[in-house]
């Protein structure tokens, strides 16, 4: 039997495990069950590709993402591995040359999508094929508290009666404790092994910065830091993506559009430009990303915040694959967190759902605000504790200055309270530099105790304030008033003068001059 090490290097061409890929190789192959959590680009994929290989018969791959078996299998194929899928894309023909090719005994690896598998015919094939190993890949669809729920995943608890002697390896990027225990449970995995992978990913640099001009910064990061590279590029909006896209493609970017509106076969097209050529650009909406391979990408850009830590995870998380040095980068505003807070509120779902929701958006707005590690606050997110910072984000590499904004503070919150709670972020930073403005006048501010305290300050640095104190939920947008802001309770000590406030310096606008291109 070729040892794992050595289908590691001739086959796939890499020098060295993963922890822990080495020691579930080892456990799959010595006939035991896994449960492998791992994040995405983790390298879950050896992990029962290579047991497939040492050990005799077929390995059998239950995956529900049909659209990516082609690719997959070709892959595998490349490098000389004998692999083959079953799903509803085949024609009957072609079906039957895999199950005979199966019977033979002529694959390595089979992937199977889960409907397939519990269909009787499947099953019969199966019982007299020489299997290696079932691997349940995404096994988390088989939890009904997850979002990716399948009713055909809950079948898969019979291949433990069914196969006794086939080992199992059930794989999942999820993390939470509940999804865990229910994979578990439901698929009676209560003696495999379990490996836990951290979720810190080293290479990847991550760095959060204030939306100013968000075209011109995005222009700057690419130009200084990723000329010729692939990456991709995040956007709320499906316009939004074209419109960047476009304008990339103008700046002589090999930029392409992705998102859920557009046809199918573009987007066919476009994601295998993206796989295939060099130093594509994906500006996309998050319809684009899920089941990519693609080890060598080497930023993600967000020009839009995600709505939670997970999804900022998951994203960023395509960078870097390779284990390469990879940027997540990101620029986000106060306008992000009223477009945020404005789709929640519009969106369906019980109060119970939003409110969920909404505590899901604070934890993604603290981790833009703080002034530590990202990457600590990050992990912790996800219950790991990393003891020193990391000195790969932009927190460590470029500490930010703080300043005592108590008074700051003080001041925001009380003309938002003199105001009436009606008025949106410009007007109460009017009212506070005593502007002239003509609203000012329409509503008698300038007769407010407030009116004109905040010259000390100038406006961009009044709208820093405002950010923060929204970011850390001192402060609500009213989206049934326009975007209005309201005070919230947490706010009480700090006008009370009971508790102080450490706010972020941004960095001054304008900072860095803005590059123009010599073309
Ligand atoms: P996952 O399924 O966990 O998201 P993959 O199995 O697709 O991750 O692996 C992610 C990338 O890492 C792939 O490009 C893969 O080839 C690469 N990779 C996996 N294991 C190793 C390793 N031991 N050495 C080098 N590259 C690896
Ligand atoms: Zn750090």
């Amino acid at each position: 039997m070729t040892s794992a090490l050595n289908i590691l290097r001739n086959t796939f061409g890499y020098d060295s495990f993963r922890p822990p890929q080495g020691d579930i190789i080892d456990t799959v192959i010595a006939g035991g069950d896994a449960l492998v959590l791992m994040p995405t680009g983790g390298g879950k994929s050896l992990c029962y590709q290579i047991p497939a290989l040492a050990r005799p018969g077929c390995g059998v791959v239950i995956s529900p993402l049909i659209a990516l078996m082609q690719d997959q299998v070709s892959a595998l194929q490349q490098v000389g591995v004998r692999a083959a899928f079953l799903n509803s894309t085949l024609d009957s023909g072609r079906a039957r040359e895999v199950e005979e090719d199966l019977l033979q005994g002529q694959l390595d690896l089979l992937y199977i999508a889960p409907e397939r598998l519990t269909q009787e015919r499947t099953h019969a094939l199966l019982q007299q094929a020489p299997l290696a190993l079932f691997a349940i890949d995404e096994a988390h669809c088989v939890s009904q508290w997850g979002h990716d729920f399948r009713a055909d995943y809950l079948q898969l608890s019979l291949l433990h009666e069914q196969f006794p002697d086939v080992p199992r390896i059930a794989l999942t990027a999820t993390a939470d404790k509940r999804t865990r225990k229910e994979i578990i449970q439901r698929l009676d995995l209560g003696a495999a092994r379990q490996f836990i992978a951290g979720f810190d990913r080293p290479n990847i640099r991550y760095r959060i910065g204030l939306k100013q001009n968000a075209k011109q910064q995005l222009l700057r990061f690419l130009q200084d830091e990723h000329p010729r590279d692939a990456g991709i590029v995040y956007c709320l909006s499906r316009k939004k993506t074209e419109d960047i896209a476009f304008w990339l493609q103008d700046q002589g970017f090999n930029a392409l559009p992705y998102h859920a509106g557009l046809d199918a076969a573009i987007r066919a097209d476009y994601q295998s430009r993206f796989l295939r050529e060099d130093a594509v650009i994906m500006v996309a909406t998050v319809a684009f990303g899920m089941g990519i391979d693609k080890p060598d990408v080497r930023f993600v850009a967000h020009l839009d915040m995600p709505k939670t830590v997970e999804a900022y995870y998951q994203e960023t998380g395509r960078a870097g694959r390779d284990g390469a040095p990879a940027d997540a980068w990101m620029v986000y505003g106060l306008q992000d967190v009223i477009k945020l807070r404005q789709m929640l509120a519009g969106s369906e779902g019980s109060e119970e759902h939003k409110r969920a929701e909404q505590h899901r958006l604070n934890a993604m707005l603290g981790l833009c605000e703080i002034t530590s590690c990202r990457r600590q606050s990050l992990l912790k997110y996800f219950g790991e504790h990393l003891q020193h910072a990391c000195g790969n984000c932009d927190s460590c590499l470029d500490p930010v200055a703080t300043w005592d904004g108590t008074e700051a503070a003080r001041k925001a919150l009380s003309v938002v309270y003199r105001t009436g709670q009606r008025f949106g972020v410009n007007h109460l930073v009017d009212v506070l530099r005593g502007s002239e403005a003509e609203r000012i006048h329409q509503f008698d501010h300038q007769l407010l105790p407030t009116y004109g305290v905040g010259k000390d300050l100038d406006a961009n640095q009044w709208r820093s304030v405002f950010r923060q104190l929204v970011a850390r939920g001192y402060l609500r947008v009213d989206m049934d008033r326009f975007g209005a802001l309201c005070l919230e309770e947490q706010c009480r000590p700090l006008l009370r003068g009971e508790e102080n406030i450490q706010l972020r310096r941004d960095a001054a606008k304008g900072q860095g001059k803005q590059r123009t291109r010599t073309a």
